[in-house]
This record gives C-alpha cells, sequence and structure tokens, in this order.
C-alpha cells in the first residue's frame, strides 16, 4: 500500500503509512487534513520544530539575494556563520559540508592528515577507534565500520584503518590505543543504537586518556547536539570539550542540509587550498540558516525546554505498562517495548492511527524526539496515545 503512494521511489526505506503535506511547530498535517504530533523531528534535523518564523524567515531574506557562490570565491554569509559556530563551539575554525556523512568523513581526512603530518604516524598505518554499535551515515567508508549488518552487509570491500571497541568502555577503549592511533570517533549519545547513554564518567576518561596518548577525541554531534539533550552539545553532560565536533541535522534548521566539522586551528589547520572541499558547503543559503540556528541557540532557550521537559517526558514514560526500560537525555528518548505489546514498529503503527508520529528502531526500541518547541500538555497528550498503543 505504502510502495504504492511513491511507484519511482526506490525502497531504501520503509515509511509509516502517512503522507504529509504541511508543517507548523511540532505538528504536521497529512493530504486529508488529518494532524500528527511530530515526535520524531527528522531524525532530530528540527529541532526548532516544522518552519520555525526565524528560520523561514533568514532563508526567505537570503533567497532574494544570493544562494550559491561556490568557494570559489568568498561571499558575505559563510564568515559570519563560521565565526558564530566557532564561538559557539569554543572552537577557532569551521569547515563546512552539507550532510552528517560527510562531516565524519571530513573528521576522518582531517584525523589521518593530522596523524601523518603532526602526530608523525608512518604513511598509511594511521588508526581510528570506533565504538560497536556505532551510526555514522552511509557512506562506503563509514558502513565499513558499522557492526549493524543490515547497514554493512554486501557494501564491502570495506576500508580499512578502523578498530571497534565496545561502546561505554573506556578501559577496552585504551587498551586500543596504540602510537599509530590518530583519533577516537564516538557519538557521545548513540542516537540510532537506541539512545544508549556510556555511563557516567565515560565521555571524561576518554577526554583523559585521549589527551594523555596524543589521540585526537573525535565527538560525533550530529544527533546529539544543538540542544536535543538539555545543553548545547552532550559532550556538555559531563564537561568534555572534544578535539573535535562534528554537526549536522539540527544545524540546517530542518530547512536545507547544512553540516560542519568544528576544531582548534592546530587540528582543522592541517587542511591546505585543494585538499577538501564541495560545491555545495558554505553556500550563502546554508550559511544564513545556520547562523540564525546559533543565534536561537544562544539564547539558551531550547537547551532550557529541552531539559525541563525531558524530565517530564521522562517521568510520564517511566510510569507506563508495556515498557521495559527508558534511556533519556533531554527530550530525547529510546523506549524498549515489552514483545508482549507488540515490535517497535507495530505500536509506531498503533502511534500512527492515533495522531502521534514516532519511529522504531532495532525491533523493540521506540525512539523519540520531538521538537524542542513542544509543549508540556502536548507531551502529555502524547503519553496518553501511547499508553493506549502499548495495549494493543
Ligand atoms: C544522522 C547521523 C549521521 C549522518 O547524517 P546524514 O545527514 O544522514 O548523512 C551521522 N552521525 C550521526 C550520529 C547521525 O545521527
Amino acid at each position: 500500500m505504502t510502495a504504492a503512494l511513491e511507484p519511482n521511489v526506490a525502497h531504501n526505506y520503509h515509511p509509516l503509512p502517512v503522507t504529509v503535506s504541511h508543517g507548523e511547530g511540532a505538528w504536521v498535517t497529512d493530504v486529508d487534513g488529518k494532524r500528527y504530533l511530530d515526535m520524531l523531528s527528522g531524525y532530530s534535523a528540527l529541532n526548532f520544530g516544522h518552519r520555525h518564523p526565524e528560520l523561514v524567515k533568514a532563508a526567505q531574506d537570503q533567497l532574494g539575494r544570493l544562494t550559491l557562490t561556490s568557494r570559489a570565491f568568498f561571499n558575505d554569509q559563510l564568515g559570519p556563520f563560521a565565526t558564530a559556530l566557532a564561538e559557539l563551539c569554543g572552537k577557532d575554525l569551521v569547515l563546512p559540508m552539507n550532510t552528517g556523512a560527510e562531516a565524519v568523513e571530513t573528521g576522518i581526512k582531517v584525523a589521518r592528515a593530522w596523524g601523518y603530518r603532526v602526530k608523525g604516524i608512518p604513511a598509511e598505518q594511521a588508526k581510528i577507534i570506533v565504538a560497536l554499535g556505532n551510526f555514522h551515515g552511509r557512506t562506503t567508508t563509514i558502513v565499513g565500520f558499522s557492526d549493524d549488518p543490515t547497514a554493512h552487509d554486501d557494501f564491502g570491500p570495506y576500508a580499512p584503518g578502523f578498530v571497534a571497541v565496545p561502546f561505554g568502555d573506556a578501559d577496552a577503549l585504551e587498551a586500543a590505543i596504540d602510537e599509530n592511533t590518530a583519533a577516537v570517533l564516538i557519538e557521545p549519545i548513540q542516537g540510532e543504537g537506541g539512545v544508549v547513554l556510556p555511563p557516567d564518567g565515560y565521555l571524561r576518561r576518554v577526554r583523559e586518556v585521549t589527551k594523555a596518548r596524543n589521540v585526537l577525541f573525535i565527538a560525533d554531534e550530529i544527533q546529539s547536539g544543538l540542544g536535543r539533550v538539555g545543553e548545547t552539545f552532550a559532550c556538555d553532560r559531563e564537561g568534555v570539550v572534544p578535539d573535535v565536533y562534528l554537526l549536522g541535522k539540527a544545524l540546517g534548521g530542518g530547512i536545507l542540509p547544512v553540516s560542519a566539522v568544528v576544531a582548534d586551528e592546530d587540528v582543522l589547520g592541517v587542511i591546505r587550498p585543494g585538499e577538501h572541499g564541495s560545491t555545495f558547503g558554505g553556500n550563502p543559503l546554508a550559511a544564513a540558516v545556520g547562523l540564525k540556528v546559533v543565534e536561537l541557540l544562544k539564547t539558551g532557550r531550547f537547551q532550557e525546554r529541552s531539559r525541563q521537559l525531558g524530565d517530564h517526558l521522562r517521568a510520564g514514560l517511566e510510569k507506563l505498562e508495556g515498557v521495559t526500560a527508558v534511556r533519556s537525555a533531554g527530550l530525547w528518548a529510546g523506549i524498549d517495548i515489552d514483545p508482549a505489546a507488540g515490535t517497535g514498529r507495530e505500536v509506531a503503527e498503533r502511534l500512527l492511527a492515533r495522531g502521534v508520529l514516532a519511529k522504531d528502531t532495532h525491533g523493540q526500541t521506540l525512539r523519540m524526539a520531538p521538537p524542542l518547541v513542544i509543549r508540556a500538555t502536548e507531551i502529555d497528550w502524547a503519553l496518553e496515545q501511547l499508553a493506549f498503543a502499548l495495549k494493543g
């Protein structure tokens, strides 16, 4: 039935059967005029909600002036965006890209170049340590170090140079480091993995160990960052500053793809003109929207909402029957469904019928990540619908 709606679209997704035609704030409307509360937010690309007026205005103003120059020339938007984003991150430099996977690929290139040119790793020997259960995107290099068979299998041969250790185990990570290790690449909270939080103190230990062993700490904050967890970055939860931030998703304000690698001069400065680039990266439309995103985050309003409403959401989820575990940080929750109540997909379908959009991950887990503009009463309503959906 759903495939019939998009006969010419390749089957690389399995969408829930709803065709959305309009969105505003935390709500969307389908082609029949039925309204749904969006508890997925485009996998956190819509942290500010659908069509946030300030973001739409920034985009519209820029559409009326200039949209694309390529980086062959300067444009008047990229500089201010980079300055604001660097300040938000407490770093020197920003390398703009488009999608999250491109930011990850860029981070890998930066780490290797830093390994050879600064650390002195012998040619072709650089290693990057990653975590089991990771999700960093869909390019051939990235899926090569995924241990999710659906993401990984049949897409080889895979790029060498990656070593995977259990997520949350700082001893295993430390033991895997040798003289050829250029970087550790982790998500501070594993989103696609089911909102998996590491044990307290893990990120601090990763920071200490990487510093002591002259290894870069690259934090993939593409889903966890920009207000989602009640702080600007998930690393802030442990007061940790990585060497490299990878950002995407909400950086584009839910309007267009904007990603970035943010680091200090001694790291990102290793990339020289011509060695890396992107036709669309840093375009003036993306930069104008990205600058407004940073301005919204600088108010602290969204982080504060996520913190307070996140506690509210968590308290409600913990009271539900048919739930075996709740993992959450801010307005971001992974909810393990008791198999007796159905699969994650079945619960998502029942929620859809009740006017709530949410998505399952890894079979029994339901993920909730509403826009940070959602109201407490709307969360309560979604929790009521979930209580019904868990009853079948
Ligand atoms: C979504 C995601 C990516 C990939 O982003 P795309 O824009 O889909 O390429 C990378 N890392 C994490 C942690 C993500 O959640």
